[in-house]
């Protein structure tokens, strides 16, 4: 796949694919695997109220904002989608990602399932695919192994995995990442199989 160009005819509507797993099943790693072979696939930047970690960049990571703010930006409809993830919010400003799309662009979110299933109503034609864990046990070790977050809030993230887990037959295709290079095979299959079959449907 690595001369694989993504078509990008003019007048054809742009692709919004989104990536749901649970927290610490490797998303966004994928993500950044996708984006740097694929550089002309765009990353929709979220906000969130959740505080910065280290190394994160506003801006670039996230658009770290208040809860007022938050709230702001919903009542003024311009967040596509939004949910609460563990004590904070977490939201996909609308414009970017529309202007992007009208312009032909891949767009990609990578959010949590509430907001996947807004996404599903506002956008139906989207492609939504979730990552799986190889098993509950390895995700716990994953999320612990990342040092980023408290007790508490690992026990949150991983009451909310086993959840999100039970509803990934929702998605048009599951990818389980036992490991990264596999996984990131089948999510560039997963997605280049399906421009096929939509630019062959086109004509
Ligand atoms: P984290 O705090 O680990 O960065 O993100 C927590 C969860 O929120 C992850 O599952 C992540 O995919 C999700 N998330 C990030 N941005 C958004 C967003 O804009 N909307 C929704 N619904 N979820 C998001």
């Amino acid at each position: 796949m690595g001369n694989h160009h993504i078509p990008h005819p003019k007048g054809n509507p742009g692709k919004l694919i989104v990536l749901t797993g649970p927290s610490g099943v490797g998303k966004g790693t994928l993500v950044q695997m996708l984006l740097k072979k694929y550089p002309e696939i765009y990353l929709s930047i979220s906000a969130t109220t959740r505080k910065p970690r280290e190394g994160e960049v506003a801006g670039q990571s996230y658009y770290f904002v208040d809860r007022p703010e938050f709230d702001r930006m919903v009542a003024l409809g311009q967040l596509l989608e939004w949910a609460e993830f563990t004590g904070n919010c977490y939201g996909t400003p609308r414009l970017p990602v529309e202007e992007r799309i009208a312009r032909g662009d891949w767009v990609v979110l990578e959010i949590e399932l509430e907001g996947a299933r807004q996404v599903r109503q506002t956008f139906p034609e989207a492609y939504r695919l979730f990552i799986l864990p190889p098993s509950i046990d390895e995700l716990e070790s994953r999320i612990r192994g990342r040092g980023t977050e408290s007790e508490e809030a690992i026990l949150k993230r991983l009451d909310r995995a086993k959840a999100e887990i039970d509803s990934a037959n929702e998605f048009d295709v599951q990818i389980i990442n036992d490991d990264l290079d596999a996984a990131f095979g089948r999510l560039e299959v997963a997605l280049f199989a399906k421009t096929a079959a939509l630019s062959g449907a086109a004509g």
